[in-house]
């Protein structure tokens, strides 16, 4: 196997603080009692519910119909009945349609389920069974892979990446999952270059993961090359794994296929691997439980819609000086009010900060140092998509390019007067997207 090394221009290097549980195994949580699985755990529109209050489920059975293109199945992660098909809060403080399933702790399984040979199953239908398995980026973009993966007959794909970087700070579940699963991501990258006709795949990891880019070594295939990626924020962003491994530039506004490019999450090629060979669809994942806020830091494996706040008592519960509850990680992730919401698909970490940690400063004036600027891997202007954005002068955003913002948080962490520039950046978008849309 090749190893290479690689990195990306300008960045950060944040605490990593990934010590609370970099060295921990993956541990399975036991099913809830109840799961509520949101109908909208992906990008595009929230799937169609096509069961009723009162049915039995199996499971791992269709519960939520893909209603379009971009769009993704939901299965049930229990055996049980399903008790209500009702609006949940959700983390991003929306409201989305749930099915809520008792569980009846016997994990019944769905009858016909097919499973295919890797080495004899054809590329239509690896796309087919990601398809109806409702695969989607686990690294919490949520984008169904299928659709990914049908880039259309233009597209010229030369490189499918495994994106292993995992560079939030906290988060370790990709990590983990590589550690433990290697064969289960080598064998889902094999899938996708198959998709494309590919005789090589890659594999990003950072250098602070060596047990992972070890077990990938350890399986001693020519196929596959692995790219030992410096630590710095943010490796795992598509593009910037695009720069490191293949040199190539993502055209403004575009998706990495134009660039010859496939980035799936280390997680979701394990999830690949499975719905081909196991008939599973997506029903479970790996989340990092974290932090200086919460009292047993944990790796778990969940059921989809349980409780963030039962996964919260499953660690010991949230320490008494506990300021801030984050789904995900702390650059990209979003505070949430309440932890009494669903985990889906997307929630890759629950990190818990305290009072010390939290760093909840209001914001100064903007000293024009240019701090933002110099860290953005994007090349924007961070400080004038802000000001911009704050006048409501979308016009201007745009010239500044504001949509090609990845929402980092890189030019944030770096403020030195802690300017909410990523939510201000995240309005400007809109604005754009919206003015953009008027003038047709
Ligand atoms: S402007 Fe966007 S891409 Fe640039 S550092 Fe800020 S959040 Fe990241
Ligand atoms: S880093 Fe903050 S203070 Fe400095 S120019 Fe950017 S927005 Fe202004």
């Amino acid at each position: 196997m090749e190893i290479k090394k690689g990195t990306f221009k300008k960045g950060i290097h944040p605490s990593y603080n990934k010590h609370y549980t970099s060295s921990l195994p993956i541990e399975i949580m036991p099913s809830p009692k109840e799961v509520a699985i949101p109908m909208s755990m992906h990008t595009g529109a929230p799937a169609t519910p096509v069961v009723e209050v009162g049915q039995y489920v199996h499971l791992g059975e269709l519960i939520g119909q893909a209603a379009g293109y971009i769009s993704a199945n939901i299965h049930a992660s229990v055996s049980g009945t399903v008790k209500a098909i009702e609006p949940r809060l959700m983390g991003n403080g929306s409201k989305v349609s749930c099915v809520v399933i008792e569980n009846d702790f016997q994990d019944a399984p769905c009858e016909n389920v097919e499973k295919h040979d890797p080495e004899t199953v054809s590329p239509e239908e690896i796309v087919k069974i990601i398809q109806n398995a409702g695969i989607v980026g686990e690294g919490g973009a949520t984008f169904p892979t299928s659709v990914k993966l049908s880039p259309g007959p233009d597209a010229k794909i030369d490189y499918v990446i495994i994106n292993g970087a995992e560079c939030e700070p906290y988060l370790t579940s990709d990590h983990a999952y590589m550690r433990e699963h290697a064969d289960k991501v080598a064998g889902g990258l094999h899938l996708a270059m198959k998709v494309f006709g590919l005789e090589k795949g890659y594999i990003g990891i950072e250098d602070n993961k060596p047990d992972a880019i070890e077990a990938f070594k350890a399986l001693n295939d020519d196929s596959i090359i692995v790219y030992e990626l410096e630590t710095k924020y943010p490796q795992g962003s598509e593009k910037h794994l695009i720069s490191a491994i293949a040199g190539r530039e993502v055209p403004s506004g575009g998706l990495p296929a134009q660039a010859g490019c496939i980035v799936i999450n280390a997680g979701t090629a394990g999830a690949i691997y499975d719905a081909v060979t196991e008939g599973k669809p997506l029903y479970e994942r790996v989340v990092t439980v974290t932090g200086s806020g919460i009292k047993q830091p944990r790796v778990l494996s969940f059921r989809i819609g349980t409780n963030v706040n039962e996964i919260i008592e499953y660690c010991g519960g949230l320490t008494d000086d506990i300021a801030k509850v984050i789904l995900g990680g702390p650059m990209m992730g979003p505070a949430i009010y309440d932890p009494n919401v669903p985990a889906g698909k997307g929630t890759s970490g629950i990190l818990c900060l305290n009072r010390a940690d939290a760093h909840i400063e209001d914001p100064s004036n903007c000293i024009r140092c240019a701090k933002c600027t110099e860290v953005c891997p994007m090349g924007l202007m961070p400080m004038y998509l802000g000001a911009f954005s704050q006048k409501r002068n979308f016009e201007k955003c745009d010239e500044y390019n504001a949509l090609d913002c990845i929402e980092c948080g890189c030019c944030a962490f770096t403020c030195p007067a802690r300017r909410p520039l990523v939510a201000e950046i995240r309005v400007a978008k809109r604005g754009v997207q919206a003015l953009r849309k008027k003038r047709g």
